[in-house]
Protein backbone atom coordinates (compact mmCIF):
# COMPACT_ATOMS: atom_id res chain seq x y z
CA UNK A 1 0.00 0.00 0.00
CA UNK A 2 0.89 3.30 -0.63
CA UNK A 3 1.90 5.44 2.14
CA UNK A 4 -0.70 8.65 3.07
CA UNK A 5 0.72 11.41 3.88
CA UNK A 6 -1.34 12.68 6.86
CA UNK A 7 0.78 15.90 8.21
CA UNK A 8 0.89 19.06 6.33
CA UNK A 9 2.19 21.26 8.88
CA UNK A 10 4.95 22.51 6.40
CA UNK A 11 2.84 22.88 3.34
CA UNK A 12 0.38 25.08 5.52
CA UNK A 13 3.20 27.28 6.64
CA UNK A 14 4.44 27.26 3.02
CA UNK A 15 0.73 28.37 1.72
CA UNK A 16 0.14 30.93 4.55
CA UNK A 17 3.92 32.61 4.04
CA UNK A 18 3.19 32.84 0.52
CA UNK A 19 -0.86 34.27 0.95
CA UNK A 20 0.63 37.07 2.89
CA UNK A 21 3.19 37.94 0.65
CA UNK A 22 0.55 38.27 -1.86
CA UNK A 23 -1.93 40.14 0.44
CA UNK A 24 -2.22 43.50 2.08
CA UNK A 25 -0.20 43.96 5.75
CA UNK A 26 -4.00 45.22 6.64
CA UNK A 27 -5.79 42.34 5.35
CA UNK A 28 -3.53 40.04 6.63
CA UNK A 29 -3.83 41.21 10.07
CA UNK A 30 -7.18 41.80 10.18
CA UNK A 31 -8.53 38.49 8.54
CA UNK A 32 -5.74 36.32 8.19
CA UNK A 33 -3.39 36.64 10.92
CA UNK A 34 -6.07 35.08 13.51
CA UNK A 35 -5.83 31.54 11.81
CA UNK A 36 -3.81 28.99 12.97
CA UNK A 37 -2.87 25.52 12.14
CA UNK A 38 -4.60 23.00 14.08
CA UNK A 39 -3.89 19.40 13.17
CA UNK A 40 -4.17 17.95 9.54
CA UNK A 41 -5.20 14.15 8.51
CA UNK A 42 -5.44 12.80 4.61
CA UNK A 43 -6.30 15.29 2.27
CA UNK A 44 -7.29 17.84 4.91
CA UNK A 45 -6.17 20.51 7.35
CA UNK A 46 -8.21 21.38 10.43
CA UNK A 47 -7.05 25.33 11.59
CA UNK A 48 -8.67 27.18 14.15
CA UNK A 49 -10.20 30.70 14.02
CA UNK A 50 -10.81 32.71 17.81
CA UNK A 51 -14.31 33.85 17.05
CA UNK A 52 -17.41 32.24 14.73
CA UNK A 53 -17.74 35.55 13.13
CA UNK A 54 -13.86 35.73 11.93
CA UNK A 55 -14.75 31.88 10.75
CA UNK A 56 -17.30 32.82 8.14
CA UNK A 57 -15.80 35.58 7.27
CA UNK A 58 -12.56 33.81 6.08
CA UNK A 59 -14.67 31.23 4.66
CA UNK A 60 -16.30 32.80 2.58
CA UNK A 61 -13.14 35.43 1.61
CA UNK A 62 -10.14 33.15 1.67
CA UNK A 63 -11.33 29.60 2.06
CA UNK A 64 -10.85 29.24 -2.12
CA UNK A 65 -7.92 31.39 -2.11
CA UNK A 66 -5.91 28.91 0.52
CA UNK A 67 -7.46 25.84 -0.92
CA UNK A 68 -6.44 26.87 -4.02
CA UNK A 69 -2.77 28.06 -2.08
CA UNK A 70 -2.75 24.74 -0.67
CA UNK A 71 -2.56 22.33 -3.97
CA UNK A 72 -0.40 24.83 -5.70
CA UNK A 73 2.31 24.33 -3.07
CA UNK A 74 1.59 20.56 -2.28
CA UNK A 75 1.92 19.93 -6.04
CA UNK A 76 -1.69 19.37 -7.13
CA UNK A 77 -3.15 17.45 -4.57
CA UNK A 78 -6.94 18.73 -3.17
CA UNK A 79 -6.22 19.31 0.58
CA UNK A 80 -9.46 20.54 1.93
CA UNK A 81 -9.71 23.34 5.09
CA UNK A 82 -11.49 22.60 7.88
CA UNK A 83 -12.20 25.18 9.99
CA UNK A 84 -13.20 25.41 13.97
CA UNK A 85 -13.67 27.65 16.02
CA UNK A 86 -11.13 27.68 19.40
CA UNK A 87 -10.27 30.19 22.23
CA UNK A 88 -6.50 30.29 21.60
CA UNK A 89 -5.47 33.77 21.50
CA UNK A 90 -5.20 35.60 24.74
CA UNK A 91 -6.59 38.60 23.27
CA UNK A 92 -9.80 37.32 21.93
CA UNK A 93 -10.80 36.02 25.50
CA UNK A 94 -13.14 38.77 26.26
CA UNK A 95 -15.16 38.17 23.00
CA UNK A 96 -15.24 34.36 23.24
CA UNK A 97 -17.18 34.86 26.68
CA UNK A 98 -19.62 36.68 24.98
CA UNK A 99 -20.10 34.56 21.63
CA UNK A 100 -19.81 31.48 23.97
CA UNK A 101 -23.27 30.48 24.41
CA UNK A 102 -23.57 30.35 20.44
CA UNK A 103 -20.11 28.99 19.07
CA UNK A 104 -19.77 25.56 18.50
CA UNK A 105 -16.78 25.57 20.29
CA UNK A 106 -14.42 22.44 20.03
CA UNK A 107 -14.12 22.52 24.04
CA UNK A 108 -17.76 22.81 24.56
CA UNK A 109 -18.95 20.01 26.10
CA UNK A 110 -23.38 19.16 26.29
CA UNK A 111 -25.24 16.48 26.89
CA UNK A 112 -26.10 16.04 23.16
CA UNK A 113 -22.58 16.44 21.19
CA UNK A 114 -22.90 18.43 18.59
CA UNK A 115 -23.57 17.10 14.62
CA UNK A 116 -20.58 16.86 13.39
CA UNK A 117 -21.95 17.90 10.05
CA UNK A 118 -23.70 21.52 11.51
CA UNK A 119 -22.60 24.58 12.76
CA UNK A 120 -24.38 25.23 15.98
CA UNK A 121 -24.30 28.89 15.71
CA UNK A 122 -27.13 28.27 12.60
CA UNK A 123 -30.17 28.10 14.91
CA UNK A 124 -33.65 29.09 14.71
CA UNK A 125 -33.00 31.22 17.85
CA UNK A 126 -30.12 32.98 15.82
CA UNK A 127 -32.29 33.49 12.78
CA UNK A 128 -34.22 37.09 13.15
CA UNK A 129 -37.38 36.48 10.54
CA UNK A 130 -38.57 39.61 8.36
CA UNK A 131 -40.65 39.62 5.63
CA UNK A 132 -37.85 39.02 3.49
CA UNK A 133 -37.71 35.15 4.77
CA UNK A 134 -41.22 34.99 6.48
CA UNK A 135 -42.58 31.78 5.04
CA UNK A 136 -39.19 29.99 3.82
CA UNK A 137 -38.49 30.21 8.20
CA UNK A 138 -41.86 28.99 9.23
CA UNK A 139 -41.68 26.32 6.71
CA UNK A 140 -38.23 25.35 7.99
CA UNK A 141 -39.82 25.28 11.87
CA UNK A 142 -42.79 23.60 11.12
CA UNK A 143 -40.09 20.88 9.24
CA UNK A 144 -38.21 20.67 12.21
CA UNK A 145 -41.00 19.79 14.25
CA UNK A 146 -42.47 17.69 12.53
CA UNK A 147 -39.77 15.86 9.91
CA UNK A 148 -40.98 12.90 7.54
CA UNK A 149 -44.20 14.48 7.42
CA UNK A 150 -45.26 18.25 5.67
CA UNK A 151 -43.38 20.05 3.03
CA UNK A 152 -41.24 17.12 1.84
CA UNK A 153 -39.67 17.93 -0.19
CA UNK A 154 -38.78 21.68 0.36
CA UNK A 155 -36.74 24.02 -1.44
CA UNK A 156 -34.82 27.24 -0.27
CA UNK A 157 -34.19 29.23 -2.57
CA UNK A 158 -32.05 32.82 -3.21
CA UNK A 159 -29.17 34.99 -3.84
CA UNK A 160 -25.96 34.64 -1.94
CA UNK A 161 -25.88 35.84 1.63
CA UNK A 162 -29.35 35.98 2.39
CA UNK A 163 -29.33 32.62 4.75
CA UNK A 164 -29.98 29.58 3.16
CA UNK A 165 -27.20 27.72 4.80
CA UNK A 166 -28.66 29.10 8.06
CA UNK A 167 -31.86 27.85 7.53
CA UNK A 168 -31.08 24.47 5.89
CA UNK A 169 -28.79 24.18 8.92
CA UNK A 170 -30.94 25.57 11.67
CA UNK A 171 -33.18 22.66 10.62
CA UNK A 172 -30.63 20.16 11.35
CA UNK A 173 -29.55 21.36 14.69
CA UNK A 174 -33.04 21.67 15.79
CA UNK A 175 -34.18 17.72 14.46
CA UNK A 176 -30.50 16.83 16.07
CA UNK A 177 -31.55 17.92 19.26
CA UNK A 178 -34.78 16.97 20.04
CA UNK A 179 -35.15 13.84 17.96
CA UNK A 180 -32.13 12.02 18.98
CA UNK A 181 -33.47 8.54 17.30
CA UNK A 182 -33.17 10.72 14.03
CA UNK A 183 -30.32 10.61 11.55
CA UNK A 184 -29.33 13.61 10.14
CA UNK A 185 -26.81 14.28 7.11
CA UNK A 186 -26.61 17.70 5.76
CA UNK A 187 -23.85 17.98 3.09
CA UNK A 188 -23.39 20.49 -0.12
CA UNK A 189 -23.75 19.37 -3.34
CA UNK A 190 -20.19 19.29 -4.15
CA UNK A 191 -19.55 17.13 -1.25
CA UNK A 192 -22.17 14.94 -2.48
CA UNK A 193 -20.91 15.02 -5.83
CA UNK A 194 -16.53 14.29 -5.01
CA UNK A 195 -17.87 11.96 -2.31
CA UNK A 196 -19.66 9.72 -4.57
CA UNK A 197 -16.72 10.02 -7.17
CA UNK A 198 -14.64 9.30 -4.43
CA UNK A 199 -16.42 5.94 -3.40
CA UNK A 200 -16.83 4.91 -7.08
CA UNK A 201 -12.94 5.10 -7.73
CA UNK A 202 -12.65 3.42 -4.75
CA UNK A 203 -14.83 0.62 -5.50
CA UNK A 204 -16.78 0.87 -2.19
CA UNK A 205 -20.48 2.15 -3.44
CA UNK A 206 -22.64 0.67 -1.06
CA UNK A 207 -20.10 2.97 1.99
CA UNK A 208 -21.83 5.68 0.07
CA UNK A 209 -25.58 4.22 -0.80
CA UNK A 210 -25.68 3.11 3.04
CA UNK A 211 -24.50 6.64 4.10
CA UNK A 212 -27.23 8.61 2.50
CA UNK A 213 -29.88 5.94 2.05
CA UNK A 214 -30.04 5.37 6.04
CA UNK A 215 -30.91 8.79 6.81
CA UNK A 216 -34.23 10.20 8.01
CA UNK A 217 -33.32 13.97 7.04
CA UNK A 218 -31.19 14.53 4.12
CA UNK A 219 -30.02 18.23 3.77
CA UNK A 220 -28.39 19.07 0.49
CA UNK A 221 -27.22 22.50 0.02
CA UNK A 222 -26.64 24.34 -3.21
CA UNK A 223 -28.00 22.01 -5.18
CA UNK A 224 -27.28 24.61 -8.55
CA UNK A 225 -23.85 23.03 -8.08
CA UNK A 226 -25.44 20.07 -9.72
CA UNK A 227 -25.88 21.66 -13.16
CA UNK A 228 -21.70 22.32 -13.88
CA UNK A 229 -19.84 20.19 -16.37
CA UNK A 230 -21.01 16.19 -16.69
CA UNK A 231 -22.12 14.77 -12.99
CA UNK A 232 -24.58 12.32 -15.08
CA UNK A 233 -23.67 9.61 -12.69
CA UNK A 234 -23.95 11.61 -9.56
CA UNK A 235 -27.24 13.04 -10.53
CA UNK A 236 -28.43 9.31 -11.48
CA UNK A 237 -27.07 8.60 -8.14
CA UNK A 238 -29.12 11.62 -6.54
CA UNK A 239 -32.24 10.59 -7.93
CA UNK A 240 -32.03 6.89 -7.03
CA UNK A 241 -31.49 8.31 -3.07
CA UNK A 242 -34.14 10.86 -3.43
CA UNK A 243 -36.70 7.97 -4.26
CA UNK A 244 -35.65 5.58 -2.02
CA UNK A 245 -35.80 8.24 1.01
CA UNK A 246 -39.37 9.93 -0.38
CA UNK A 247 -41.01 6.56 -0.24
CA UNK A 248 -40.16 6.17 3.38
CA UNK A 249 -41.40 9.51 4.25
CA UNK A 250 -37.68 10.33 5.46
CA UNK A 251 -36.83 14.60 4.56
CA UNK A 252 -35.57 16.15 2.07
CA UNK A 253 -34.27 19.53 1.63
CA UNK A 254 -32.80 21.17 -0.98
CA UNK A 255 -31.14 24.98 -0.89
CA UNK A 256 -30.17 26.47 -4.76
CA UNK A 257 -29.43 29.82 -5.71
CA UNK A 258 -31.98 30.16 -8.09
CA UNK A 259 -35.55 28.60 -9.11
CA UNK A 260 -35.76 25.64 -10.48
CA UNK A 261 -36.95 26.53 -13.72
CA UNK A 262 -33.49 28.52 -14.02
CA UNK A 263 -31.53 25.16 -13.54
CA UNK A 264 -29.17 23.86 -16.65
CA UNK A 265 -27.96 20.90 -17.37
CA UNK A 266 -29.99 18.71 -15.59
CA UNK A 267 -32.49 15.92 -16.78
CA UNK A 268 -36.06 16.83 -16.51
CA UNK A 269 -36.92 14.27 -13.62
CA UNK A 270 -34.84 15.22 -11.33
CA UNK A 271 -35.39 19.22 -12.11
CA UNK A 272 -39.40 17.64 -11.55
CA UNK A 273 -37.64 15.73 -8.28
CA UNK A 274 -36.28 18.91 -6.76
CA UNK A 275 -40.00 21.08 -7.54
CA UNK A 276 -41.86 18.63 -6.00
CA UNK A 277 -42.91 19.44 -2.76
CA UNK A 278 -43.00 22.87 -1.36
CA UNK A 279 -40.57 25.65 -2.85
CA UNK A 280 -39.88 28.73 -0.75
CA UNK A 281 -37.62 31.91 -1.08
CA UNK A 282 -35.40 34.19 0.75
CA UNK A 283 -35.23 37.84 -0.48
CA UNK A 284 -32.96 40.58 0.60
CA UNK A 285 -34.09 41.96 3.91
CA UNK A 286 -35.91 45.60 4.33
CA UNK A 287 -33.74 48.51 6.25
CA UNK A 288 -35.71 46.96 9.17
CA UNK A 289 -35.07 43.61 8.97
CA UNK A 290 -31.22 44.60 8.41
CA UNK A 291 -31.37 46.30 11.51
CA UNK A 292 -32.98 43.99 13.46
CA UNK A 293 -30.49 41.05 12.46
CA UNK A 294 -27.21 43.56 13.26
CA UNK A 295 -29.03 44.60 16.39
CA UNK A 296 -28.84 41.32 17.66
CA UNK A 297 -25.35 40.49 16.11
CA UNK A 298 -24.15 43.04 18.01
CA UNK A 299 -25.78 41.79 21.33
CA UNK A 300 -23.33 39.28 21.16
CA UNK A 301 -20.29 41.12 20.70
CA UNK A 302 -17.87 42.63 23.37
CA UNK A 303 -17.48 45.88 21.32
CA UNK A 304 -19.86 48.10 21.62
CA UNK A 305 -21.47 49.35 18.14
CA UNK A 306 -23.88 52.64 18.75
CA UNK A 307 -27.30 53.31 16.80
CA UNK A 308 -25.81 55.62 14.01
CA UNK A 309 -23.03 53.63 13.20
CA UNK A 310 -25.67 50.40 12.75
CA UNK A 311 -27.84 53.00 10.79
CA UNK A 312 -25.12 53.99 8.51
CA UNK A 313 -24.19 50.26 7.90
CA UNK A 314 -28.26 49.69 6.99
CA UNK A 315 -28.39 52.38 4.90
CA UNK A 316 -25.23 51.31 2.68
CA UNK A 317 -25.33 47.96 3.07
CA UNK A 318 -28.58 46.35 1.30
CA UNK A 319 -27.79 43.56 -1.18
CA UNK A 320 -27.33 40.83 1.71
CA UNK A 321 -27.01 39.43 5.25
CA UNK A 322 -23.49 38.57 4.69
CA UNK A 323 -22.24 42.23 3.72
CA UNK A 324 -23.79 43.40 6.63
CA UNK A 325 -21.74 40.87 8.86
CA UNK A 326 -18.54 41.96 6.96
CA UNK A 327 -19.13 45.12 7.69
CA UNK A 328 -19.56 44.55 11.28
CA UNK A 329 -16.38 42.19 11.71
CA UNK A 330 -14.88 45.04 9.74
CA UNK A 331 -15.34 47.68 12.63
CA UNK A 332 -14.93 44.72 15.46
CA UNK A 333 -11.35 43.88 13.63
CA UNK A 334 -10.57 47.69 13.96
CA UNK A 335 -11.57 48.01 17.44
CA UNK A 336 -9.72 45.11 18.85
CA UNK A 337 -6.43 45.86 16.85
CA UNK A 338 -6.20 49.52 17.46
CA UNK A 339 -8.30 49.54 20.68
CA UNK A 340 -10.48 52.29 20.05
CA UNK A 341 -14.53 52.30 20.57
CA UNK A 342 -16.29 52.93 17.70
CA UNK A 343 -17.56 56.19 16.58
CA UNK A 344 -19.66 57.01 13.61
CA UNK A 345 -16.68 58.94 12.15
CA UNK A 346 -14.79 55.60 12.07
CA UNK A 347 -17.33 53.62 10.35
CA UNK A 348 -17.25 56.09 8.17
CA UNK A 349 -13.58 55.59 7.40
CA UNK A 350 -13.07 52.30 8.03
CA UNK A 351 -16.26 51.00 6.02
CA UNK A 352 -15.74 53.26 2.70
CA UNK A 353 -14.23 50.22 0.75
CA UNK A 354 -17.06 48.06 1.43
CA UNK A 355 -19.79 50.42 0.88
CA UNK A 356 -18.38 51.95 -2.48
CA UNK A 357 -17.70 48.25 -3.25
CA UNK A 358 -20.99 47.51 -5.24
CA UNK A 359 -21.41 51.06 -6.70
CA UNK A 360 -17.88 51.74 -7.84
CA UNK A 361 -17.94 50.86 -11.77
CA UNK A 362 -15.59 48.18 -11.51
CA UNK A 363 -16.96 45.44 -13.72
CA UNK A 364 -14.76 43.84 -16.23
CA UNK A 365 -15.79 41.76 -19.01
CA UNK A 366 -13.94 39.15 -18.18
CA UNK A 367 -15.99 38.92 -15.02
CA UNK A 368 -19.12 39.37 -16.73
CA UNK A 369 -18.14 36.46 -18.98
CA UNK A 370 -17.32 34.26 -15.78
CA UNK A 371 -20.25 34.81 -14.10
CA UNK A 372 -22.48 34.10 -17.38
CA UNK A 373 -20.25 31.19 -18.20
CA UNK A 374 -20.79 29.72 -14.52
CA UNK A 375 -24.65 30.60 -14.15
CA UNK A 376 -25.19 28.85 -17.56
CA UNK A 377 -22.93 26.27 -16.57
CA UNK A 378 -21.00 26.04 -19.71
CA UNK A 379 -17.13 27.12 -19.98
CA UNK A 380 -15.56 30.32 -19.93
CA UNK A 381 -13.74 29.55 -23.58
CA UNK A 382 -17.21 28.45 -24.76
CA UNK A 383 -18.60 31.85 -24.65
CA UNK A 384 -15.61 32.71 -27.12
CA UNK A 385 -16.07 30.12 -29.60
CA UNK A 386 -17.23 29.69 -32.97
CA UNK A 387 -19.43 27.72 -32.21
CA UNK A 388 -23.37 28.59 -32.62
CA UNK A 389 -25.49 25.92 -30.91
CA UNK A 390 -28.40 27.29 -29.00
CA UNK A 391 -26.62 26.34 -25.53
CA UNK A 392 -23.66 28.01 -26.07
CA UNK A 393 -25.28 31.10 -28.37
CA UNK A 394 -28.14 31.74 -25.55
CA UNK A 395 -25.21 32.83 -23.10
CA UNK A 396 -23.15 34.21 -25.51
CA UNK A 397 -25.81 36.80 -26.09
CA UNK A 398 -26.67 37.43 -22.83
CA UNK A 399 -22.90 37.98 -22.00
CA UNK A 400 -22.36 40.53 -24.63
CA UNK A 401 -25.63 42.07 -23.76
CA UNK A 402 -24.69 42.67 -20.26
CA UNK A 403 -21.29 44.00 -21.05
CA UNK A 404 -23.23 46.64 -23.09
CA UNK A 405 -25.86 47.32 -19.96
CA UNK A 406 -23.32 47.76 -17.22
CA UNK A 407 -19.93 48.55 -19.00
CA UNK A 408 -19.08 51.31 -20.86
CA UNK A 409 -17.07 49.42 -23.07
CA UNK A 410 -17.95 49.95 -26.89
CA UNK A 411 -19.77 47.15 -29.27
CA UNK A 412 -16.93 47.00 -31.04
CA UNK A 413 -14.40 46.03 -27.95
CA UNK A 414 -17.25 44.11 -26.68
CA UNK A 415 -17.10 41.84 -29.89
CA UNK A 416 -12.77 41.31 -28.98
CA UNK A 417 -13.66 39.59 -26.31
CA UNK A 418 -16.13 37.46 -27.77
CA UNK A 419 -14.08 35.70 -30.47
CA UNK A 420 -13.03 38.61 -31.90
CA UNK A 421 -16.82 39.34 -33.22
CA UNK A 422 -17.97 42.04 -35.43
CA UNK A 423 -19.36 44.90 -33.40
CA UNK A 424 -22.91 44.05 -35.44
CA UNK A 425 -22.86 40.67 -34.01
CA UNK A 426 -22.71 42.67 -30.68
CA UNK A 427 -25.67 44.86 -31.36
CA UNK A 428 -27.82 41.84 -32.84
CA UNK A 429 -27.34 39.80 -29.39
CA UNK A 430 -27.99 43.07 -27.41
CA UNK A 431 -31.77 43.23 -29.62
CA UNK A 432 -31.85 39.44 -29.01
CA UNK A 433 -31.96 39.84 -25.39
CA UNK A 434 -34.33 42.94 -25.23
CA UNK A 435 -36.73 40.94 -27.62
CA UNK A 436 -36.63 38.52 -25.56
CA UNK A 437 -37.42 39.82 -22.27
CA UNK A 438 -40.52 42.12 -23.78
CA UNK A 439 -41.88 38.45 -24.93
CA UNK A 440 -40.88 36.11 -21.68
CA UNK A 441 -41.35 38.00 -18.20
CA UNK A 442 -39.62 35.45 -16.05
CA UNK A 443 -36.50 36.66 -18.22
CA UNK A 444 -36.07 39.65 -16.19
CA UNK A 445 -35.51 38.86 -12.90
CA UNK A 446 -33.35 36.26 -14.55
CA UNK A 447 -31.28 39.29 -15.75
CA UNK A 448 -31.37 40.93 -12.61
CA UNK A 449 -30.16 37.86 -11.18
CA UNK A 450 -27.68 37.56 -13.36
CA UNK A 451 -26.38 41.41 -12.70
CA UNK A 452 -26.48 40.94 -8.91
CA UNK A 453 -23.62 37.81 -9.15
CA UNK A 454 -21.57 40.19 -11.85
CA UNK A 455 -21.38 42.85 -9.21
CA UNK A 456 -20.54 40.54 -6.06
CA UNK A 457 -18.17 38.85 -8.08
CA UNK A 458 -16.73 42.65 -9.20
CA UNK A 459 -16.06 43.74 -5.39
CA UNK A 460 -12.64 43.11 -4.66
CA UNK A 461 -12.13 42.38 -0.74
P1 LIG B 1 -26.43 31.66 1.97
O1 LIG B 1 -26.25 30.21 2.30
O2 LIG B 1 -27.81 31.99 1.49
O3 LIG B 1 -25.38 32.19 1.06
P2 LIG B 1 -25.87 32.04 4.76
O4 LIG B 1 -26.90 31.14 5.34
O5 LIG B 1 -24.47 31.55 4.75
O6 LIG B 1 -26.29 32.50 3.31
O7 LIG B 1 -25.96 33.44 5.52
C1 LIG B 1 -24.89 34.38 5.50
C2 LIG B 1 -24.69 34.92 6.89
O8 LIG B 1 -25.79 35.71 7.25
C3 LIG B 1 -24.59 33.83 7.93
O9 LIG B 1 -23.64 34.18 8.89
C4 LIG B 1 -25.97 33.79 8.55
O10 LIG B 1 -25.92 33.37 9.89
C5 LIG B 1 -26.40 35.22 8.43
N1 LIG B 1 -27.85 35.37 8.27
C6 LIG B 1 -28.56 35.23 7.13
N2 LIG B 1 -29.87 35.49 7.34
C7 LIG B 1 -29.99 35.80 8.65
C8 LIG B 1 -31.10 36.15 9.48
N3 LIG B 1 -32.34 36.25 9.00
N4 LIG B 1 -30.84 36.37 10.79
C9 LIG B 1 -29.59 36.29 11.28
N5 LIG B 1 -28.51 35.96 10.56
C10 LIG B 1 -28.69 35.72 9.25
MG1 LIG C 1 -24.81 28.83 1.66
Amino acid sequence: MNEIKTDYSDVWQETIKQIREETTKSEYMLWLNRLSYESSKENAITACVPSTLLLDQIRTRYLQTIEDKLEDVSGGKKIALELVVKKNHARDEKQEKKDAPLVSSVETKKAIPQHAQLNERYSFENFVIGENNQFAASAAIAIAKNPGRSYNPCLIYGGVGLGKTHLLQAIGNQIHKTFEDKKVVYVTAENFTNEFIYNLENRTPLKFKNKYRNTDVLLIDDIHFFQKGKKESTLEELFHTFNALYENNKHIVFTCDRPISEMRNIEERIRTRFSQGLTTNLDAPSYETRVAILKKKVSTLSVAIPDDVIDLICNNVTTNVRDLEAALTTLVGYAELVNKNITLEIAQTQLRDIFSGPEQNNVTIDTIKRTVADYYGISFSDLSARKKTKALSDPRQMAMFLCREITEYATTEIGQEFGGRDHSTVMHACEKIKNKMKADSTLEPAVQNLIKKIRENSIKV
